[in-house]
């Protein structure tokens, strides 16, 4: 016999004023989905994709292949049911969601997963990342240009390269594993994983209280920290029968012993399932990303060449697939000649690919702005939305504001050498 024990909750947070992430807890599958696309839009995206992986709920299958199958397709028609709506509705134009979810059957542990939602798995005292984000720092991190604490800081963290809804293709990542008396699942969005640090979380999860009080506990830490975005968390805990649940070996010492591994820290798929012990199967639909093309047959010049073309094809999928995307969802304000102006995109150039574009002149001359602030601008100031990226402007410092307690008046020019007749 076993016994699933699960509890799942969300927050609107601290700084928003809506909801977008949406949950499923059910008897045998469990989600968690992070809407975007402004306000009702997320929502409605975030609850809709729920809705296919909803109807799985208390099937049984005959074999895992099936089950994963069936899951996999839910999120595949989650996808359509999103995409369907945002093409027919304008006021839906360009939302999206994530999609992480997981489906339990006797012990065996199925996941399908889109975007930056996470799941986590805590066994043994080791708590790992079994999710690849899709996101465009992870991108990066992938790519060895920048580290994983340098992705948790960056300024484009939130920019993600796969969502539901977005196009009508979807790629779906998936895995199953077994699971073993003892282990917790974490399904969670990142308005918890933004600002909680993994090895908070797993000290939260090790710590062992009911999964409602723990699951309590991890929104509140997001609250704590300023709690930015949305916060949504589902925990769940697998124990059996002939265990007692109370289990007292690793507790109050448990926290300096914990190890954390990330799914990117691993380096492919069957050394992560190694550190993590004996699974029954692990798999990756995606698998590990292709190695060098056989490194010892071609010369170095070739092979320089070689590793440039696929580097380029792989930014030339990643464009493709998430640019649209991208471009509708990531203002900033930034610097065009010597006018200050808002971007839509990202603030980067990658290669020949500029990957943004100017959507907003705001006729500031970039000299009317302190000196000091200027190089702020230059780099380029994230904003939240378009709104938000001219508020920016208007509260940007400007060089002859005596104080900046108050709003320079309107079609008020107050030139020194006035005096035209
Ligand atoms: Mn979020």
């Amino acid at each position: 016999m076993r016994s699933l024990v699960v509890a799942g909750d969300t927050d609107v947070g601290q700084v928003r004023d809506s909801n977008e992430d949406a949950y499923l807890v059910g008897d045998s599958v469990f989600a968690v989905a992070d809407g975007m696309g402004g306000h009702l839009a997320g929502e409605v995206a975030s609850s809709l994709a729920l809705e296919p992986i909803t109807n799985l709920d208390g099937h049984i299958f005959r074999d895992a292949s099936g089950a994963v199958a069936a899951l996999r397709e839910a999120v595949v028609a989650a996808n359509a049911t999103v995409a369907e709506m945002a093409e027919s509705d304008p006021s839906y134009r360009g939302m999206g969601t994530t999609l992480t979810a997981a489906m339990v059957e006797g012990r065996r542990l199925h996941v399908a997963h889109v975007g930056d939602s996470r799941a986590y798995l805590l066994r043994d005292g080791q708590f790992s990342q079994l999710t690849d984000d899709h996101t465009f720092v992870q991108h990066l991190v992938d790519e060895g240009q920048i580290t994983r604490e340098e992705a948790e800081q960056h300024p484009q963290r939130s920019i993600i390269t796969r969502a539901i809804g977005v196009s009508q293709d979807i790629e779906v990542d998936s895995m199953s594993l077994d699971l073993q008396p003892g282990d917790q699942l974490l399904l969670c969005s990142d308005g918890l994983t933004g600002v909680v640090p993994d090895d908070l979380i797993a000290e939260g999860l090790l710590a062992g209280s009911d999964p409602e009080s723990t699951v309590r506990q991890l929104i509140d830490l997001a609250n704590d920290a300023g709690g930015p975005d949305n916060v949504t968390v589902i925990l769940l805990r697998y124990e059996a029968d002939d265990l007692p649940v109370e289990r007292a070996p690793e507790r109050a010492d448990a926290p300096a012993t914990v190890s954390i591994t990330t799914r990117q820290e691993a380096g492919n798929a069957k050394d992560w399932a190694g550190r993590l012990g004996s699974y029954g199967e692990l798999r990756k639909s995606g698998g590990p990303r292709p190695a060098q093309p056989e490194p010892r047959r071609i010369g170095p010049a070739v092979a320089k060449i070689t590793g440039l073309l696929l580097g380029l094809a792989v930014l030339g999928g990643l464009l493709v697939v998430g640019a649209q995307f991208l471009l509708s969802q990531q203002h900033f304000v930034g610097v065009d000649g010597d006018e200050v102006v808002i971007y839509q995109g990202i603030d980067a150039q990658v290669g020949p690919f500029e990957l943004a574009r100017v959507v907003e002149r705001t006729r500031v001359p970039l000299d009317d702005i302190q000196p000091w602030y200027r190089p702020r601008l230059e780099d380029g100031i994230p904003a939240a939305d378009l709104r938000d990226a001219r508020s920016i402007v208007s509260a940007a410092p400007r060089r002859d504001a005596v104080d900046e307690d108050t709003n320079v008046a309107d079609g008020d020019d107050t030139e020194a050498e006035g005096g035209t007749p």
